[in-house]
């Protein structure tokens, strides 16, 4: 099985609220091509339209953010920020939007209800990088980006980027739509 594609800008499923997830015994098989095509793309984080899947759920994997540093892969289903503290701004990027980095202000601390693989309910608070990219991959499963989050000014730089990855996105959409790949 090759990888799966990563779906970007412009493609109208990462504009698409994403359905929550009713059956969980199909989720196994999905959950791993997600982990491929997340390490394929060196990404620390994945939502599930971005492989072209229209369900509520997000993959993470932030080394060093454990205390014994390899990190851990985190699997979140139908998941809801229910609360947020404090602001922070960094530079983030988007598998969905390559060569692509913005200054983001978002929360610093966020607390999350998400169910996991079993369907067992969950509620926890994140700060730090995993807080942020909890955030990101949140928006994504609301149809939002970062292109959506920063002003005019600062995409100026990355106009032309922007219309190139949009313009490959329309194609490969046109394609999968017209079932010839
Ligand atoms: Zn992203």
């Amino acid at each position: 099985m090759p990888v799966k594609e990563i779906i970007k800008l412009g493609d109208p499923i990462l504009r698409k609220a994403c359905l929550p997830v009713e059956e969980f015994s199909l989720l196994p098989p999905i959950i791993d091509d997600m982990f491929d095509a997340m390490y394929e793309s060196e990404g620390v984080g994945l939502a599930a339209n971005q492989v072209n899947l229209d369900m509520n759920l997000f993959i993470l994997h932030i080394p060093g953010e454990d205390e014994n540093d390899g990190g851990e892969p985190r699997i979140f289903v139908n998941s809801k920020i229910i609360a947020t503290e404090g602001k922070s701004k960094d530079s983030e990027g988007c598998l969905s939007i390559p060569g692509v980095r913005l200054e983001i202000t978002r929360p610093e601390i966020i607390t999350l209800e998400y169910q996991d693989m079993d369907r067992n309910n969950h509620v926890e608070k994140f700060s730090g990088l995993t807080a942020r990219a909890i955030q990101h991959e949140t928006d994504h499963l609301n149809g939002v980006l970062i292109t959506d989050k920063v002003s005019q000014v600062q995409k100026l730089q990355y106009k032309q980027d922007l219309k190139e990855i949009e313009r490959q996105a329309m194609v490969r959409y046109s394609e999968r739509q017209s079932g010839s790949v």
